[in-house]
């Protein structure tokens, strides 16, 4: 899971979406951890996010598996 720092408006969105997921770091988000189990919440939260800001992938593969565009 990555977010982009430059894009990110620090809605906060994310933090209630994926609970325990993200958190805020000088006002942009940033993924508590990076690579996560299989979470339907930070799936969620990447489709989402307005700004489009969160990417998460397949660890394994790379596939983008949210946003789906
Ligand atoms: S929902 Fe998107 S714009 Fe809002 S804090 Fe999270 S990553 Fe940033």
């Amino acid at each position: 899971m990555e977010v982009d720092r430059l894009v990110c408006a620090g809605t906060g969105l994310c933090l209630g979406t994926a609970h325990g997921r993200m958190r805020l770091d000088g006002g942009r988000a940033r993924p508590v951890d990076e690579v996560v189990g299989p979470d339907d919440a930070v799936l969620d939260a990447a489709e989402t996010c307005p700004m489009e800001a969160i990417t998460v992938r397949d660890a394994a593969t790379g596939e983008v598996l949210a946003p789906l565009r």
